[in-house]
């Protein structure tokens, strides 16, 4: 991806005038999260009431099916809570919606459709004219590092050319809120800390608010000003540590004694919860 991020201001007319703290504020109350009915009803999410400032990147680190993804799509407006609320700028949530952009781990791009028609893709539902579509979606594509692909398909790029347009298509709807469920987690080691990287540029030029989970500790750490710790299934947030390490992150931090201090609280807490989890499911 572009270390050279190309400046938004100019492109983003409603943000040129607006300060971080006017878009993306995110208030989860009381929320439950059961799925089915009965007796094969399963609680996926205990109550969890949560508030993401504008701007913040805030990431969800916890055990796998302790209910990380329910509770983001339940931000995207895919799951619908059993009971509490959410609510987005002052918005109820009951549907999927523009101002939140999504990007899952699988790439999910239109096979058929060229990486620029990916990306225009929003836009042009939201009714934007062609020549609009294809400016955003040029601007986007440089953002990411990739117009010399424009014309290209899904297939013929790599997992982590994918996800870099999957992060541009979910952006080039002008999101206030960027949900990201594990997006780095198929791509290797190397790759995921450039994307680490060239996200938080990104973020910290689009003042956009993130909610990014992951299950990797050290993802967490390095790009999150708050990292929630989800215990054990049925989730709930049981930490929300304040990650005061300087921005702009640099990689090296990772082997600083505050990087390290901080994995070692967090591993604590996911090792106790994955044995609760453990023995729950061998009783
Ligand atoms: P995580 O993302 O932390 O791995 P999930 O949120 O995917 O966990 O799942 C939490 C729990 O909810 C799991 O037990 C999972 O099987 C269950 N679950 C998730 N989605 C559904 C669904 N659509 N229907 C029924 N159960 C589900
Ligand atoms: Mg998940």
């Amino acid at each position: 991806m572009n270390t050279q991020v190309v400046s938004l201001k100019e492109h983003i007319p409603h943000r040129a005038h607006a300060s971080k703290k006017d878009f993306g504020h995110i208030v989860i109350e009381d929320v439950e999260i059961v799925f089915g009915k009965g007796a094969t009803s399963s609680q996926a999410v205990k109550k969890t009431s949560l508030e993401i400032k504008p701007g913040e990147f805030v990431c969800i680190l916890g055990p796998s099916g302790c209910g990380k993804s329910t509770l983001l799509n339940s931000i995207a407006g895919y799951v619908t809570p059993s009971s509490g609320s959410v609510r987005v700028d002052e918005k109820a949530v009951s549907e999927p919606g523009p101002d939140r952009g999504m990007v899952f781990q699988q790439y999910s791009l239109f096979p058929w459709k060229t990486i620029l028609d990916n990306i225009a893709f929003g836009p042009k539902v939201a009714g934007r004219t062609n020549v609009e579509c294809s400016s955003i979606a040029n601007t986007f594509l440089e953002m990411v590092g990739l117009s010399k692909f424009a014309h290209k398909y899904p297939a013929e790029l790599s997992g982590g050319m994918q996800q870099r347009v999957g992060i541009a298509r979910a952006l080039a709807n002008y999101p206030s809120v960027l949900l990201m469920d594990e997006p780095f987690g198929a791509l290797d080691a190397q790759t995921r800390l450039m994307m680490q990287e060239n996200l938080l540029s990104l973020w910290s030029e689009f003042g956009i608010t993130v909610v990014f989970v992951t299950h990797d500790v050290d993802e967490a750490i390095f790009l999150a000003d708050r990292v929630l710790i989800m215990s054990a299934s049925p989730g709930s947030i049981i930490d929300d540590l304040h990650i005061p390490l300087p921005r702009p992150r640099d990689p090296a931090m990772a082997t600083g004694s505050e990087f390290m201090a901080l994995k070692k609280v967090c591993l604590e807490q996911i090792r106790a919860e994955s044995l609760r989890a453990f023995e729950q499911q061998n009783m």
